[in-house]
């Protein structure tokens, strides 16, 4: 089966790489041009592998040819996976006016996180171009989508998911949640956590640190409560260290999904003081340079170094 992967981001290059070591053969196109190991230039109909992926399960270099353009990228695919930071992007890279025929008969599988409505718009565009849509975020961050154990959060129809079925096992666990916004709104849901979560464990340790409490002793009152979740020993050194350089979902990404949450939930008077003041900080937080920082540098925005 071949896939086109547009996109080639954190997440699209991860994802492309994971399809092909699966066996999939991956054509990829980029906006710009992508780091040293991804070189552009190869065109889809040379095949010629490009790319240096890793830890393929069988030990073989599996290889993600990427396309000079979109259309070399789309044109030979059965299926489209498209991986883009946002709505702004998705109308772009959709609706330009050279990149209207490329999806008549096609079935584009949007993995970006955008609201509800974005999707549903999207989708009716990409209908209105004689082309199938369905939402396909994703939960979970570039080790997942590694290691084909994303959570696949879809909306849109039976028939479609049918078809791209080898494709979504070949990522994770997919489950469908019923019609196009759907899936959005769960990722919505979940990312509201992500960020909530990550600011209320921000706060409780910087007070435990300031006062000269034992972190380890904290941690552990804290795995053996109901309060606990997972995610804060996942970003507990970071937090320890300040250390928030290496990024598998950056700070922007979340201040993204906060707004799209904020805008989603108000629009069913859903009170959204909690997460609008998480926002602003977020907002903060970009502006002084955390942009591509991963979202645990949060932390560092809301408490100051201890001793400091
Ligand atoms: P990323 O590394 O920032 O990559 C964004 C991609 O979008 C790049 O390929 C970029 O191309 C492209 N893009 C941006 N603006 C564009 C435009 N106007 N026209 C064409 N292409 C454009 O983001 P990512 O981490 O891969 O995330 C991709 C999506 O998945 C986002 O919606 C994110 O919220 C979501 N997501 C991310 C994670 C994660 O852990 N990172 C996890 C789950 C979901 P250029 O290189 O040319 O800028």
């Amino acid at each position: 089966m071949n896939i086109a992967m547009v996109g080639l981001g954190l997440m699209g290059r991860a994802m492309a790489q994971r399809m092909a070591e699966f066996g999939f053969t991956v054509r990829g196109y980029n906006r710009s041009p992508l780091p040293d190991q991804w070189p552009a230039g190869t065109t889809a109909q040379q095949g010629t592998p490009q790319g240096t992926p890793q830890g393929s399960p069988q030990g073989t270099h599996a290889a993600v040819c990427v396309a000079p353009t979109l259309a070399e990228a789309v044109t030979p695919a059965h299926l489209i996976w498209v991986m883009l930071a946002d709505f702004a992007a998705c109308e772009a890279v959709f609706l330009a006016p050279e990149h209207q025929s490329l999806w008549r008969n096609r079935l584009v599988i949007n993995g970006s996180t955008i609201s509800p409505d974005q999707s549903r718009a999207l989708a009716l565009s990409i209908q209105a171009l004689g082309g199938r849509y369905l939402e396909a975020p994703v939960l979970g961050s570039t080790p997942q989508a590694q290691t084909g154990t994303l959570q696949i959060l879809l909306g849109g129809a039976s028939a479609d998911i049918q078809q791209a079925e080898p494709l979504l096992g070949a990522l994770g666990t997919p489950t469908h949640f019923g019609a196009v916004g759907q899936g959005a709104a769960v990722k919505l849901a979940m990312n509201q956590l992500i960020g909530s979560l990550t600011a209320a464990f921000s706060a409780s340790l910087g007070l435990v640190q300031h006062e000269g409490v034992d972190v380890g002793l904290f941690m552990e009152t804290l795995r053996a409560s109901a309060l606990y979740a997972p995610t804060f020993d996942k970003k507990l050194q970071k937090m320890q260290d300040r250390d928030f350089a290496t990024a598998n979902f950056p700070l922007k990404h979340l201040l993204k999904d906060l707004r799209l949450f904020t805008d989603a939930a108000e629009a069913h008077q859903i009170q959204t003081e909690m997460v609008r003041a998480l926002t602003k900080i977020l907002a903060q937080a970009c502006d002084q340079g955390a942009s591509d920082a991963d979202y645990s540098a949060l932390f560092a925005e809301l408490v100051p170094p201890a001793g400091g």
